[in-house]
């Protein structure tokens, strides 16, 4: 369940971010590369708050759990578009788009920094497998 308080301005940073990279405009030719973690070399670093709210509705049935890919990812595609976290958002393969993401990053993991220090909500950073695992691990209500 995602902490009541951050739910809100957590969806109003990304409306905020996905402002941001409409403007550069990056192309995502849906080859699902940002998704298969192992494969290319990745690990995805969310924070608790954004895991709550991409887990808001559990795992995906069958889910595997591990550090090679997103358990979210089916058939090439998100299946958790609307809950995605910031590294997913700002995730894209285009040449073109090289440089901007890791600023982009910068900027809104500040901006979700200053909520946690705002609400004297704890920072915690991890691969999003951690996070996958604890899920996993919780009795179903
Ligand atoms: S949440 Fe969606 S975009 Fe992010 S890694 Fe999982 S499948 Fe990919």
């Amino acid at each position: 369940m995602t902490n009541a308080p951050l739910r809100a301005p957590l969806l109003e940073i990304y409306r905020s971010l996905e402002t941001d990279i409409a403007a550069a405009a990056p192309v995502c030719e849906l080859s699902g590369r940002c998704c298969r973690f192992r494969e290319f070399g990745h690990t995805l670093f969310i924070s608790r708050t954004e895991a709550d709210l991409l887990l808001e509705e559990g795992l995906p049935a069958g889910a595997q759990i591990d550090d090679a890919g997103c358990p979210f990812q089916i058939g090439g595609l998100c299946t958790a578009r609307e809950r995605r976290p910031l590294g997913c958002r700002v995730f894209f393969c285009d040449p073109h788009y090289a440089g901007k993401g890791e600023a982009l990053t910068e900027h809104y993991l500040g901006q979700l920094k200053q909520l946690h220090a705002a609400t004297d909500t704890p920072w915690e950073y991890r691969p999003l497998h951690h996070f996958l695992r604890e899920a996993a691990a919780r009795p179903h209500p």
